[in-house]
């Protein structure tokens, strides 16, 4: 379908403006337009990273990001004319610029000649040198590391995990909710390591110097929140979350005391000759049992119940946990229990989604909302489900990564710009 002629026009337009100002904006209408010759998902992918500051022609000289062999000549052609742009002689008039710009892109009339600007204005054009599109070819095969959250994504989406893994085509540029994340375990990391051992007799202090350990956290990451009422509500939010936090640590340090034995520890295994690698919050080891427990903070949204975490790793949609446990398992430890913290609400008191580790998985694997167990066989077969998927991306065999179905997944998609073929966002079922 030949784009319309109002296109042509303001593909002229702006070409005629890039000329002029040298601009970043005009340069990525010029992209996104069906007159640059780009395609579609690619242009809208670049235009995205030119947004946000990136220098497009350099970038697609360099090759970054990395894309297949016959969108890379469309860029590089698109990149080359863009810079024929620029050499045009200043000085000329309206009509003999756009005359100049519509022979570098080879906006030509169908008898193929090169019309007046004006009559761009009404003409019906197609691209001189229309060309077979050529078969699409694989990504090329992921040579790095794997990690849980990696294939969490995977799992998610698999488009989101190219955009973000695969050529990294939009740096993320974090949320508020990111920031009070990363500021929140920053603190219970250094406040664990003043005070390892929960004990009732240290009440007041760890109630003190927690409070202070959120401040320090926060003010380092001040840069992460938007503006100063972004911050300062999420500095109180982080407050009382904390404190709820030490009213948990009190409880079960009567109930279940603990040490903590690590926080940050790295973890990274082999498997299948494949290295993953990540990050455990915290590693406690219980006091009676001597057993080893891997705790996970979570400051999003997360599972609501130990059989609704269960299901989710059933399903390979989270193989956090299960990846801990075999990185400790490997490292010696004896892991009897996974933990996740949950830290987002700070109205609601601290109630940690505890699964003990059995042997094998039992059909009544349920206490309570927050108490399960899971089995080392369901922890098995995570594994061998990460196994193979980084064996699939490893293969460089994947020619589509496809959307996900789930508009859901697409709301805070930091590509959801770039991503032409996401979901419809499903209708609202209730008034505004
Ligand atoms: S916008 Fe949706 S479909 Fe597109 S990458 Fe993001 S999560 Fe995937």
């Amino acid at each position: 379908m030949l784009p319309d002629r109002a296109q042509v026009s303001t593909f002229l337009e702006d070409a005629a403006e890039w000329h002029r100002s040298r601009a970043n904006e005009p340069l990525l209408r010029l992209i996104r337009s069906p007159w640059s010759g780009v395609e579609h998902d690619v242009a809208a992918a670049y235009a995205a990273l030119g947004r946000r500051g990136g220098a497009i022609l350099e970038m697609v000289e360099r090759g970054q990001p990395p894309v297949p062999p016959p969108q890379r000549e469309q860029l590089l052609r698109f990149a080359r004319n863009a810079r024929r742009v620029l050499e045009v002689p200043n000085g000329l008039d309206e009509t003999a610029l756009r005359r100049s710009i519509a022979e570098i892109f080879e906006v030509a009339e169908k008898s193929g000649t090169t019309p007046p600007a004006e009559a761009l204005s009404g003409a019906s054009l197609e691209l001189a040198e229309a060309c077979e599109p050529e078969p699409a070819g694989p990504i090329a095969p992921w040579r790095h590391h794997f990690s849980a959250s990696s294939l969490n994504t995977f799992g998610e989406c698999a488009r989101k995990w190219f955009y973000k893994y695969a050529c990294a085509a939009v740096e993320d540029p974090g949320s508020s909710a990111s920031a009070y994340g990363k500021a929140l375990h920053v603190a219970l990391e250094d406040f664990h390591g003043e005070f390892p051992r929960p004990r009732r007799a240290d009440e007041a202090a760890m109630r003190r110097r927690i409070r202070e350990y959120v401040t320090w956290a926060f003010a380092a990451s001040r840069d992460g929140f938007a503006t100063a009422v972004e911050y300062k509500l999420q500095l109180r939010r982080a407050q009382r979350t904390a404190q709820r936090y030490v009213d948990w640590l009190m409880v079960e340090a009567k109930e279940a005391p603990f040490v903590v034995l690590g926080r940050e520890v790295a973890a990274s295994l082999e498997m299948a000759g494949r290295p993953f690698v990540g990050y455990i919050d915290r590693i406690d080891r219980d006091d009676v049992s001597g057993g080893i427990r891997v705790v996970d903070y979570k400051t999003g949204n997360i599972a609501m119940s130990a059989s609704e975490y269960c299901e989710k790793v059933r399903r390979f949609r989270d193989f956090q946990l299960p990846f801990y446990y075999w990185a400790r398992t490997a490292e010696g430890d004896r892991v009897t229990k996974l933990v996740l913290i949950p830290l987002k609400d700070a109205l609601l008191d601290v109630r940690p989604i505890v699964l003990q580790v059995l042997p094998r998985s039992s059909a009544s694997n349920n206490w309570g909302d927050a108490c399960g167990t899971i089995g080392v066989d369901e922890l098995e077969r995570s594994r061998t489900r990460m196994i193979e998927l980084s064996d699939r991306l490893a293969s460089g065999t994947i020619a589509q990564f496809e959307p996900t179905k789930d508009s859901d997944a697409c709301t805070y998609c930091a590509y959801a710009a770039a991503c032409a073929r996401r979901p419809a966002p499903e209708r609202r079922r209730f008034g505004y």
